[in-house]
């Protein structure tokens, strides 16, 4: 059934009462109906600062979904098309993994604070709010790790160690003051040595879209396309950031394009959706491709029917709670990393 027009005429018919987010890594027939694009941070905003939409529409993955709830007022209420849209980075930090390792981490001294990814659970960020810490999106990790280092602390990063070692590194922290925790039975953990000259810990997690570029692809590209400027997405191994031309977030790739000068090629590894949309936008002007084809499958799990089904019927288990108890201090580490910009 053709889902484009029945969708359109629901938004209509909504008017302002109903606001469609969409992350930058849908599908092209989700984002065509989209009220807003962004990447995490800019989604998480817009979410915290509308305040006339009744039903907001998340199209992403459950994490964001969650974030958009608990920064949304009481009488708004966030929706998925497919609540199973999840992330597996995220589900790679438990709660009880995370205490754990906290405690550990403290025991040791007591100048540590936990920045946690936005990629992450609600109840993550809340044990990172009760520990005074922040969250960060991709796009301004740096800038609340020096939050962290200006109060004479340490970061203790988590839930993606490739997100934390490439931030650190932009940073100028050293390879060796940077302990990589792997939370999994019999995992390798740093010891006092290696914990007494860490200014970072980061947690053993990736994402399996990101890690699957590698410094091979960047090798091949320079020596197909040797005038091609290579940016990859700082989820990636460090290996392939550092060969890369640059890194940086969904939000900063989308610059880069825009910035480049007409007739020039542009290599990007991150999320494929979004490489071939930006080749589409960018047609004509900048030659756009993909280091690799790498798909979100969760991203996709979202699609134009499912959408429909959603505005069409609103059930019950489509709508994303958070309960206050997990709410109210993961809200606090959500609003300090939004201050922090
Ligand atoms: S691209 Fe990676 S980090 Fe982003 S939602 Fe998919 S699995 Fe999670």
């Amino acid at each position: 059934m053709e889902a484009g027009k029945p969708i359109e005429d629901i938004r209509r018919e909504w008017g302002r009462r109903l606001l469609i987010l969409a992350h930058h890594y849908q599908r092209p027939s989700v984002v065509a109906h989209a009220d807003a694009i962004g990447d995490s941070l800019e989604l998480a905003r817009l979410a915290a600062r509308e305040k006339e939409a009744e039903r907001i529409v998340f199209c992403g993955v459950h994490f964001m979904a969650e974030t958009a709830e608990m920064l949304t007022a009481e009488d708004q209420t966030v929706y998925m098309p497919d609540v199973r849209a999840g992330c597996p980075m995220a589900d790679m930090a438990t709660e009880e993994q995370v205490r754990v390792a906290w405690s550990a981490l403290c025991e040791q001294g007591g100048d540590w604070l936990p920045v946690v990814y936005v990629n992450s659970s609600a109840a993550i960020k809340a044990f990172c709010g009760e520990a005074g810490g922040s969250a960060c999106t991709s796009s301004n990790a740096a800038k609340v790790f020096e939050w962290v280092f200006g109060q004479g602390k340490r970061v203790f990063f988590l839930p993606d160690e490739h997100l934390g070692v490439n931030t650190a590194a932009d940073l100028g922290i050293p390879d060796g003051a940077v302990a990589v925790y792997d939370p999994e039975p019999g995992g390798t953990r740093p010891g006092r040595a290696a914990l007494r000259a860490a200014r970072v810990v980061v947690w053993k997690g990736y994402c399996h879209v990101h890690t699957s570029f590698g410094i091979d692809q960047i090798r091949a590209v320079r020596e197909r396309l040797p005038e091609a400027k290579i940016i990859v997405h700082p989820e990636v191994p460090r290996e392939a950031a550092r060969a890369a031309d640059a890194h940086g977030s969904t939000a900063q790739i989308v610059r880069y394009v825009k910035d480049a000068p007409r007739g020039s090629t542009i290599v990007i590894g991150t999320e494929l959706h979004f490489v071939s949309r930006l080749a589409d936008e960018h047609a004509g002007r900048v030659a756009v491709r993909a280091l690799a084809q790498s798909v979100c499958g969760n991203m996709a799990r979202t699609t134009e029917q499912n959408l429909l089904a959603l505005l069409q019927s609103w059930p019950d288990e489509n709508i994303v709670r958070v309960r206050e108890q997990t709410a109210r201090p993961a809200r606090a580490c959500l609003e300090r990393m939004l201050e922090l910009g």
